[in-house]
């Protein structure tokens, strides 16, 4: 029992103040928190993780299983697919695809065995879509959507058995195709706001009268909506007639609407950013369902915001962080080949630093989110749902990706820019504002979500404080009150101890776990992870409620902790991957970028915090000699460039998976550009001697006896892969012109190379 005198005399002030002070939580938000569970992300708010923790954690791997299906049916898929077609001429998949698709069980990867599907890993499944997303954003796109937020995935968190007998198996062998529809025209980020509505009520269904809800909506941008045949679908429900309780408004409520009933309409298709995956509105006007339909049944009525929550909370570590570490390994791929290729002034573009700054930038930022994707993933199969770590993901995957595909797109110049079936980049620059957009927009997810909810679901005592404020038996609430205030004020001091103890001394004496070469880098983490545990204490004691609506201040908080969690991942790949040294380099990028970025916001902080003597307490105890990392040096952006721009196993471990066509025809650039860069590779040393000769043309090397006629042979080939590789599409004026053409097959392509042939130096 707490001590009478604590409890009353220091305790109960306090109390009443935070009841005025600390944040309070709407339904949605405190429903929000409740879904799903913390991880790593509460270790790293400890302010003193514990590293040999993290290094124990099993990596992720794919069963034999698995890896036939990433060998088999995902290969063979790649090969079918032909993303220029698909987006400019067919604006479909084609139906072979579809039919793959389904038969194959593409739709079916998280639904379980015994229900038809694949029942794979949530590693599995995002190497899957990896694989997918760097040959087509249309069918990786296509293939998401089932396995993630959505009937499949609802379905088996909340079903009834019944439902889940019924539909999974349907779901599984494709018969059904499913989408979600939550977004309305008036409620996009604020999706809680929604005025679709549901009314209970009694009504005909199968000839029969039943009880049900009669619906409706309109929602917008649903993927898959144009085709189909399940919609599942969030509104707000109401008993005005009390036929199932009390309430008359029973609040946000998910059902599984067939398609074909009558009052249901399917619009026409949207076109985000010309990605053909089919994606539209649809609306529905008095539709009637019976009470069955309802997910998890009667039961589960209002439960739909936290049932989506939770079901978010593993959903958004999955897909589009997957398609942002294939955006970024596929451009470390393609950027690393081509600017060794490319030449200009004489010299390989890989060779000035300006562009070795751009590719060092993509090859770190592929070694980054790959790290973190696997890292994630290894928990998600770890049976965690940290709904925190998943929305840092989500958010900070896809801004990265838009990083590295940015940088990918300045070294590639015009050949980035034409497009044609020659461009393997416009597509995925293209796709990059869906992936920002979708599943929380990443500025709203950056600002509320990442550090918002991270304080309050992964803060050791800030919940517990919370809850006890809001209970409705006041003496009890202010018994846990007492319990955790003092548990937090034991926390805040100990912080405070670390904190300025690692900061004065530069987190020379911090705990590090014996990482060989790394383990400086666990010592200067451990500092930032104890300067940021201070940080938030000081800033919710002070601030409070308003914490909340400071978002540029809570976003900053949201990067630090978005970095620890990305800079932990990092370093357990380099341990997982079995410490490699060549990959050291990539390492330090990542690492020294991170605390850069740290220490910046923690200066924006300090620069910005509202009440300036909180700014000086935090100035003293975190920073007190003021910023001092400044990034990656010189000379570790250029040793990550040299890993992209040649052949080797460093480069190899980075562009791991990706799908490599093989054709070297004018559809394939990504091929010709590949088999430019094996060609220029192998010859050189060729080019090499003739360099130091200095001799330029080809065949007076030979004359001279420098090169022999086969190897003049050899650079000739090259000359010629190059030529192939950084050709660019052209079309006939009457084939653009002519409003149509394309969707009737019209439209081909000309390659054309406007570049003369690489001359051998
Ligand atoms: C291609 C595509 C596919 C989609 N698929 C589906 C689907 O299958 N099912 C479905 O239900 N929905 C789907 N969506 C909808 C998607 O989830 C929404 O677009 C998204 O939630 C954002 O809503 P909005 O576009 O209306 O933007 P808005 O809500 O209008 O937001 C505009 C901007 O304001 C920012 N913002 C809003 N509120 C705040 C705040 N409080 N603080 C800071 N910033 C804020 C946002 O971050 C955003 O940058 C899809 C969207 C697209 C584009």
């Amino acid at each position: 029992m707490p001590s009478t005198f604590r409890r009353h005399w220091i305790t109960k002030p306090i109390f009443r103040m935070a009841q005025h002070a600390l944040p309070r939580l709407s339904d949605t938000e405190r429903e929000a928190i409740e879904a799903g569970d913390v991880w790593w992300d509460a270790d790293l708010f400890t302010g003193d993780p514990d590293w040999n923790k993290l290094l124990a954690f099993a990596p992720a791997k794919l069963s034999d299983e698995e890896q036939q299906f990433l060998d088999g049916p995902v290969e063979e898929l790649c090969r079918m697919l032909n993303d220029w077609k698909i987006n400019w001429e067919w604006h479909d998949l084609p139906p072979e695809v579809w039919d793959f698709l389904k038969t194959r069980k593409f739709f079916a990867m998280i639904i379980p065995k015994s229900y038809g599907g694949l029942g794979f890993s949530a590693y599995a499944h995002s190497e899957v879509i990896r694989k997918l997303s760097t040959r087509s954003i249309c069918a990786a796109c296509t293939a998401m959507v089932p396995n993630s937020l959505g009937p499949g995935e609802l379905l088996l968190q909340f079903g009834t058995k019944a439902q889940q007998d019924y539909w999974l198996p349907r779901l599984a062998r494709g018969e059904e195709i499913p989408c979600f529809g939550l977004t309305s025209p008036e409620a996009g980020s604020d999706a809680a706001s929604m005025i679709d509505s549901g009314v209970v009520c009694r009504g005909t269904h199968d000839g029969q009268e039943v009880l049900g809800i009669r619906l409706n909506w309109h929602k917008r941008y649903i993927t898959l909506g144009p085709i189909a045949t399940v919609l599942g679908l969030a509104f707000k429900l109401q008993d005005p007639d009390h036929l199932i309780g009390q309430r008359d408004d029973i609040g946000i409520t998910l059902a599984l609407v067939p398609t074909h009933l009558p009052g249901i309409s399917i619009g026409r298709r949207h076109l985000p950013a010309m990605h053909v995956f089919q994606n539209g509105p649809n609306w529905g006007h008095d539709v009637f369902i019976p009470m069955d339909n309802v997910i998890g049944g009667v039961d589960q009525v209002g439960k739909g915001w936290k049932m989506l929550m939770s079901a978010l909370a593993a959903g958004r570590g999955i897909s589009l962080p997957s398609l942002s570490a294939a955006g970024a390994a596929f451009s470390a791929n393609m950027t690393g080949a081509y600017a060794r290729i490319r030449e200009q002034f004489h010299v390989a573009i890989a060779k000035f630093e300006a562009v070795q700054e751009r590719l060092g930038r993509i090859a770190a930022t592929a070694y980054l989110l790959d790290a973190a994707r696997r890292m994630t993933c290894a928990a998600l199969d770890d049976g965690h749902h940290p709904a925190v770590v998943t929305a840092i993901m989500k958010s900070q995957a896809t801004d990265r990706m838009r990083i590295a595909v940015n940088d990918a797109m300045d070294v590639h110049g015009g050949k980035g820019i034409i497009e044609g079936p020659l461009n393997y980049l416009g597509s995925l620059y293209r796709g990059i504002p869906i992936a920002i957009t979708v599943e929380g927009a990443n500025i709203v997810t950056r600002a509320l979500i990442q550090f918002g909810q991270g304080a309050i679901r992964c803060h050791p005592y800030l919940l517990k404080e919370m809850m006890a404020l809001e209970d409705a038996d006041r003496e009890r609430g202010l018994d846990a009150f007492d319990q955790a205030l003092w548990g937090h004020v034991g926390h805040s001091i100990a912080n405070a101890g670390r904190a300025f103890g690692r900061a004065w001394t530069g987190g020379l004496f911090a705990p590090a776990p014996d990482a060989g070469a790394a383990t400086p880098f666990y010592k200067q983490l451990s500092r930032h992870a104890a300067a940021f545990a201070l940080a938030v204490d000081l800033s919710l004691l002070s601030l409070g409620g308003a914490l909340k609506r400071k978002e540029m201040v809570s976003a900053r908080f949201g990067d630090i902790l978005s970095e620890l969690y990305l800079a932990s991942a990092a370093l357990k790949r380099w341990n997982d991957e079995g410490r490699q040294e060549d990959d050291l380099p990539l390492l330090e990028y990542c690492l020294e970028s991170s605390f850069s970025t740290i220490e910046t916001r923690f200066d924006e902080i300090i620069g910005n915090f509202p009440l300036r003597p909180v700014a000086w307490l935090l100035r003293f105890f975190i920073q007190p000699f003021g910023r001092h990392r400044r990034g990656p040096s010189d000379r570790v952006t250029d040793k990550c460039a040299d890993i992209i721009t040649n052949p080797s196993a460093a480069r190899d471990r980075l562009t791991v998976d990706l799908f490599h066509p093989t054709e070297l025809d004018g559809s394939n650039g990504i091929a010709l550009v590949e088999h430019a860069f094996a060609m220029t590779v192998d010859v050189q040393p060729i080019r090499d001697r003739m360099h130091a000769a200095r001799v330029r043309d080809i065949d007076q090397a030979v004359k001279r006896g420098t090169i022999t006629a086969d190897e003049a042979t050899k650079l000739k080939a090259a000359a010629e892969a190059v030529a192939a590789a950084i050709a660019v599409d052209d079309f006939a004026p009457e084939e653009l012109t002519a409003r149509g053409a394309a969707s009737k097959g019209a439209v081909s392509s000309q390659a054309t190379s406007q570049t003369r042939p690489v001359a051998a130096e």
